[in-house]
């Protein structure tokens, strides 16, 4: 599911596991997807995390600047 390989000391790994354990609940339906379906992709400078609801079907977004 992840488009690239990261260890935990990476920002992108950071971020990867701190939404997927973190932020599943739906702010929309109020649905809590345990599986923790976000996608994430990333240009080189920015990750941009999505997740969309599989109950609601709304979207949610996060985006990291890297540094
Ligand atoms: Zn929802």
């Amino acid at each position: 599911m992840v488009p690239f390989n990261a260890d935990a000391s990476t920002p992108l790994e950071w971020a990867r596991q701190r939404y997927e354990h973190t932020d599943k609940k739906c702010p929309d339906c109020g649905y809590v997807d345990e599986e923790g379906n976000w996608e994430s992709r990333t240009d080189g400078r920015r990750i941009v995390y999505r997740h969309v609801c599989p109950s609601c079907g709304a979207s949610r977004e996060h985006v990291f600047t890297l540094k």
